[in-house]
């Protein structure tokens, strides 16, 4: 993106474009180009800054806010990606220790060290 003075000369431009009235009947003659041709860049700079700055402001701060957005929905992306993993992981423990209690509780009765009944209460 060009640099914001480029910008509001551009702008500033296309505002004395749009304005001209040899340019809004695509008048041959350039005495009918009453703003692109014959007016002063000092008359142009003082008619059209105003607007020009304007303009490139609020699309500066439209910008902005689409920034600030995309940086929102980035930072909740990695939170609830963060949050599926602790999720997973503790799921995946759950189910270790499930399997390690079952694995324990049938070496115990294998060794016949205690029984079933001895378990239960
Ligand atoms: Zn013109």
């Amino acid at each position: 993106m060009a640099n914001i003075i480029e910008r509001i000369k551009s702008k500033i431009a296309s505002l004395a474009a749009e304005a001209c009235y040899g340019c809004s009947v695509d008048h041959p003659s350039q005495l009918h180009h009453d703003w692109c041709v014959m007016a002063s860049d000092d008359d142009i700079l003082r008619t059209f800054f105003t607007e020009a700055h304007h303009h490139i402001l609020i699309e500066e701060l439209k910008n902005m806010n689409k920034e600030k957005k995309a940086l929102k929905r980035a930072h909740t992306m990695v939170i609830a990606s963060a949050q599926h993993q602790v999720y997973e992981f503790k799921k995946s423990r759950t189910a270790e220790l499930g399997i390690l209690r079952v694995d324990h509780h049938n070496r115990i009765l294998r060794l016949g060290v205690i029984t079933e009944d001895d378990i239960k209460q």
